[in-house]
């Protein structure tokens, strides 16, 4: 299992795709499966960039996973985003330092994401929005990667303020460089 962290705008779902389009490997994006949600409650949550309760969360994202034909080849995207989720992850063995289990983080300034994101139009997208998710994000990150990294699982980090071609070219270097390509 693959986990893609990096603030929204970082471009990590993009880049999560690219690289499963090219290993043939599943992708799983909370965020997505939330958007595609029929459930007003959690709308509302995404709409203020909040965050979407464990036990909901951690059904969903079962759900997802039950449909993939291995867990070992699954691009998880926007998820573990509390140490909650991480823990419910390790405890499920869904991760836990197999030699394919990853951590690859997309490092961005926060003055380029809040200029990326002002542009993309999504409802949840809005100034206020973009900071608060900002805020969570940094908030929670470092104790969920550190917690996963003393699982023993791998960790590449990946300059993504350049350009998309260019940042999949750094990842590939990475992943190679690693064996996990
Ligand atoms: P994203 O597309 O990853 O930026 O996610 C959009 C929104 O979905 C977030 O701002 C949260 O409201 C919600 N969300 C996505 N993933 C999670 C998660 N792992 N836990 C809780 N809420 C989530």
């Amino acid at each position: 299992m693959i986990i893609f962290f990096g603030p929204a705008g970082s471009g990590k779902s993009l880049q999560g795709q690219i690289l499963a389009a090219r290993q043939g490997w599943a992708w799983i994006s909370t965020g997505q499966l939330l958007r595609e949600s029929a459930d007003i409650e959690l709308l509302e949550i995404m709409k203020k960039g909040q965050l979407v309760p464990d036990e909901k969360m951690n059904s969903i994202v079962k759900e997802a996973l039950d449909r993939v034909p291995n867990t070992r080849t699954v691009i998880l995207d926007g998820y573990p985003r509390k140490i909650d989720q991480a823990r419910w992850l390790i405890n499920n063995h869904l991760i836990n330092g197999h030699s394919d289990d990853l951590i690859i983080v997309i490092d961005v300034p926060n003055d380029i994401v809040i200029k990326r994101l002002t542009g993309r139009g999504r409802a949840d997208d809005k100034i206020e929005t973009i900071k608060e998710r900002l805020r969570i994000y940094h908030q929670e990150n470092d104790a969920i990667i550190d917690y996963l990294t003393d699982n023993g699982v791998k960790i590449i980090h990946v300059d993504g303020s350049g350009k998309v071609g260019q940042i999949h070219d750094t990842l590939m270097e990475e992943l190679s460089a690693c064996k996990a390509v």
